[in-house]
């Protein structure tokens, strides 16, 4: 690994360079069983366990084209407004790498299910931009290499490695952009919408969960420079595997950064494949890129060509969802949130987790509350996504019961969200378990505020003369006795009544 490398700024960059990318997303499809053959998807079994003659590739073995493969495809497609073959066929695209038993990939080379479509994507301040797609296709993933005994747990310097075939042939559809031309020194806020907008798109398609911390959305960034004014492209890198939305932005603007120091250096840009870094932003060389004949693809033998009829392809039209765009577009309108709010939401990746908390009875704005606040806090802090902390949009639901029937306040409600992501149950179990109610019981707070006008006699003197605003330290002192469990608005009420103050 280099240790540095050679940057300009990036206004200098923009300054002589137009970028130009492509992006390639790869989705691993929440089918059931493989794409080609029946062994089970499911995460975590043991090494070797999920892999048939087929998936290796054994001698006789025969694949057979999954229907919800070729369905999730489908809609995919649609949902980014491409035309879908009536007619295409698989390929075979051959190379060796050890995680791919068959020596080839079943993957689709100039016939592609979907092609020519596009998706709006929304920037930071709310304006649209539209990326088109080249095509999307259908392929399988390919084993796991795991390397052992290095210190970067790349294959250099590495002692022995170990393979776990459980993911070869795990159904795959690779999404490609056409060039994203004229988006300037946005292009990486582009990318990064884009992946963010895509992701949105599949989860509401219900054909994946697009976890990206979980490999099952990849986006590889292609990036290219021109000086301004030109028309041919420049030469690309190509960025592997980037897995976060963050990740995609940072590594096209240090692409970019790093092309324009290699051209204005009077150097020329090789084309290559690039490994991104997550601890310094930064990519460094991995292999010289193939060209497409390398692959000496040729159409798959043993499988039958994919003809999916119209009537077939319109009801599967017909059964979309609304766009992620345009839905919140719609819950901005029904929640009367800034664009620059739904945005954050979005990279959160909080939209459907408030949705479903308000579905379950909660009010928009306290639902938007805590997702966005302390648990967007706790994900943040413990590197879980939102969507995978032990709590669920049920539960958020309830804690909201809780306060807005007055037996929590916020203080308490933090603390019982804090418990049940700790395992420590539901909602009202911590509430029992923690003793964690509000104080409501009038003759205990009664003589809790008459307990804080005696140790405070000063204070009740002011309050008594009218000096109503000192009676927040009276209430603090409440609040402090009760341990935070006393409604402070009624423990004020009390404060002035026991006192002979009024409001105002
Ligand atoms: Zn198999």
């Amino acid at each position: 690994m280099t240790a540095t490398t050679d940057l300009v700024s990036y206004e200098d960059a923009l300054a002589s360079y137009d970028p130009v990318m492509g992006l390639e997303v790869h989705v691993e499809l929440g089918t059931k069983t493989k794409m080609f053959c029946g062994c089970s998807t499911e995460l975590g079994a043991e090494p070797n366990s999920q892999a048939c003659p087929t998936c290796l590739g054994m001698p006789g073995a025969l694949p057979v084209v999954n229907a919800i493969g070729v369905e999730s495809a489908i809609k995919i497609g649609l949902a980014l407004h491409c035309e879908i073959a009536e007619w295409c066929r698989f390929a075979r695209k051959n190379y060796f790498y050890p995680d791919m038993p068959k020596n080839f990939q079943t993957s689709q080379y100039d016939e592609p299910i979907a092609f020519n479509g596009y998706l709006d994507v929304q920037l930071e301040d709310g304006e649209v931009f539209r990326v088109e797609i080249e095509r999307a296709h259908m392929e399988e993933d390919t084993g796991k290499s795991t390397h052992v005994g290095g210190a970067t747990g790349r294959i250099h310097g590495a002692s022995h490695s170990l393979l776990d075939y459980n993911r070869a042939g795990i159904p795959l559809i690779e999404i490609v952009t056409k060039p994203i031309e004229g988006a300037g020194e946005r292009a990486p806020e582009v990318a990064k919408a884009y992946v963010a907008e895509l992701r949105e798109l599949i989860k509401a398609l219900g054909v994946s969960e697009a976890r990206m911390e979980m490999g099952q959305m990849r986006c590889d960034v292609n990036l290219s420079l021109r000086p301004h004014g030109r028309e041919k492209f420049g030469t690309r890198s190509e960025t592997k595997n980037v897995n976060s939305l963050r990740s995609v932005e940072r590594a096209a603007r240090f692409e970019i950064q790093r092309h324009a120091a290699v051209l204005d250096g009077g150097g020329t840009i090789i084309q290559e494949t690039r490994h991104f870094h997550e601890d310094t932003g930064s990519t460094t060389s991995g292999r010289v890129k193939e060209e497409a004949e390398d692959y000496r693809y040729f159409p798959e033998p043993d499988l039958v060509p994919v003809a999916p009829s119209r009537e077939w392809v319109e009801e599967l039209r017909a059964g979309l969802p609304e766009q992620p765009l345009a839905r919140r577009n719609r819950l901005r309108e029904e929640w009367g949130v800034s664009a620059h709010d739904m945005q954050s939401m979005l990279n959160a990746g909080a939209i459907d987790l408030i949705v479903a908390t308000i579905d379950a009875g909660a009010d928009a704005a306290s639902a938007r509350k805590w997702w966005m606040g302390e648990l967007a806090r706790t994900a943040n802090e413990t590197g879980v996504p939102l969507e995978a902390l032990p709590i669920t949009p049920e539960q958020v639901a309830r804690v909201t019961a809780l306060v807005a029937e007055g037996s929590l306040n916020d203080k308490l409600a933090r603390q019982v969200i804090e418990g049940v992501v700790k395992g420590e149950g539901g909602p009202d179990e911590v509430v029992e378990k923690r003793g964690l109610k509000v104080v409501s019981d009038e003759g205990a707070l009664t003589a809790a505020v008459d307990e804080a006008i005696a140790a405070n006699p000063g204070v009740a003197d002011k309050i008594r003369a009218g000096k109503v605003a000192a009676a927040g330290a009276l209430v603090g002192a409440v609040m402090k006795a009760t341990r935070g469990q006393a409604d402070a608005a009624r423990v004020k009420e009390l404060v002035l009544e026991r006192l002979g103050a009024t409001e105002g």
